[in-house]
């Protein structure tokens, strides 16, 4: 992930993995919980989750905005800290349900400031704990947290780390929020223990402006618990961020495109990268099903879409690939009718890709193009490449354990054939 403009030249990596800070998680490592999270969950949910445990019906009402206020406004972790909430209650939750954050597995720190989490779920399903990433990005005036979907990608768009590496399984609701409360949380940016319980804290002056559903995985693939999650993170009595600072960006799942608008209302950003419909199968291999004119329909037809609310179309700039001026018109062209701004991202090398960034000076002539037919075309400064945490560099170790595991097995076997 990466935002902002002014492009440096390619930094030397290496020099700067030097300055990258590497630092061992602050927090305890937790044993992962097998109880239910109460993260996540709608407020009616949170009232069955209340009642499950003897609330009385009257009381279900004060009792979820009691906890809303503790898990979303203070970010607490520990049901021990909810003073208004009685020690009775506190204890039956806590025997119940968890409100624990993901475990911490590694914290980065790039010398631009940029933090990769690699955060450990439990398997829920995929036989053992999973690991995704998270990045934040901060900026002059807002700070972006780029947000996991999937443990991997069932998708196999060919300039994508993450498309290396299958699809482990869905992150959940509370794991999608979890992502968000965690990064607060390291960040010091709930308030602090001092503040009286149900006080509104205001939004200004915090460090996670931002959101955006550009981490590992594709969002409209796990519809369902990216929607709820997304529903908490803008719930305006709780983390209330604005549905226009938070961005979902898909590589164009065609028939769920509207339904995100109408359910979700966030702002969305396709993953474009070609405009032709051979480049583009062969680069975002979704196109086969999904071609670029299905696509620029339904974004033509994407709900609440007008020029205070633009798509975002997401270009990743690959030498000689997609990278001529011809390729620029057409960009102009195919996106005419709509009302976009066109991110153009330098493409962020991996161990073992096949593409080589633009040039620089390709990248501005590609830029000078689209902006000179009227369309903020920012080129974004890869943040956070020391530490792999720039767009499209997100790779978890989950499929790695599971190959180690299948090794160990099969050693396993050889072993007992042998003894056999
Ligand atoms: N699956 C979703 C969201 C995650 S990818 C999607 O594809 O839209 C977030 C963005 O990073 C996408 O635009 C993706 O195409 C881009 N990206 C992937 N790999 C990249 C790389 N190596 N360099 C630059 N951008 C990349
Ligand atoms: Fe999946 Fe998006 Fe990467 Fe494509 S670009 S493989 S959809 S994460």
């Amino acid at each position: 992930m990466a935002v902002s403009i002014d492009l440096k030249p390619q930094e030397n990596r290496a020099a700067l993995a030097e300055r990258a800070v590497m630092s061992a998680p602050a927090f305890p490592a937790q044993p992962l919980d097998e109880k239910p999270s109460l993260i996540g969950l709608s407020r009616e949910e949170l009232g069955e989750a209340l009642a499950s445990v003897g609330v009385e019906k009257r009381q279900i009402k004060m009792r979820v905005a009691q906890l809303w206020h503790w898990l979303y406004v203070r970010g607490v972790a520990d049901f021990a800290q909810m003073a208004n909430v009685s020690k009775d209650l506190r204890e039956k939750l806590s025997s119940a349900f968890t409100i624990a954050r993901p475990e911490i597995v590694t914290e980065q720190v790039s010398v631009d400031g940029t933090r990769k989490w690699v955060l450990r779920f439990s398997p829920k399903g995929a036989g053992r704990p999973v690991e995704i990433e998270t990045v934040y990005i901060p900026e002059e005036g807002r700070g972006t947290l780029c947000v996991s979907s999937q443990v991997g990608c069932t998708l196999t768009c060919t300039f994508c780390h993450t498309g290396t590496q299958r699809l482990v399984r869905n992150l959940t609701a509370d794991e999608i929020v979890g992502q968000v409360l965690l990064a607060r949380d390291r960040l010091g940016d709930f308030p602090d223990a001092a503040t009286p319980a149900g006080a509104i804290v205001p939004s200004e002056g915090r460090l996670v402006t931002n959101v955006v559903m550009m981490g590992m995985g594709e969002p409209l693939y796990n519809f369902d618990a990216v929607k709820a999650a997304l529903a908490v993170v803008s719930d305006g009595e709780g983390l209330a961020l604005s549905k226009r600072r938070i961005t979902l960006s898909t590589s164009g799942v065609v028939p769920m495109i509207a339904k995100a608008g109408e359910e979700m209302g966030v702002m969305l950003a396709i993953s474009l990268h070609a405009v032709n419909d051979t480049l583009r199968d062969e680069l975002v291999p979704i196109n086969k099903k999904y071609p670029l004119k299905a696509l620029l329909d339904a974004c033509r037809s994407y709900p609440g879409l007008s020029n205070a609310r633009r798509i975002t179309f997401e270009y990743v700039m690959l030498k000689g690939v997609n990278d001529s001026l011809e390729d620029a018109r057409q960009l102009v062209q195919v996106l005419r009718g709509i009302p976009a701004k066109i991110n153009l991202i330098p493409f962020n090398p991996w161990p073992g890709s096949a593409y080589e960034c633009s040039d620089w000076d390709q990248i501005e002539r590609f830029a000078d193009h689209v902006n000179q037919a009227g369309y903020a075309s920012p080129i974004r400064t890869p943040r956070g490449r020391d530490i792999f945490a720039a767009c499209g560099q997100l790779k978890s170790e989950s499929e790695r354990m599971r190959k180690k595991d299948r090794d160990s097995l099969e050693a396993a076997r050889v072993t007992e054939l042998a003894a056999g």
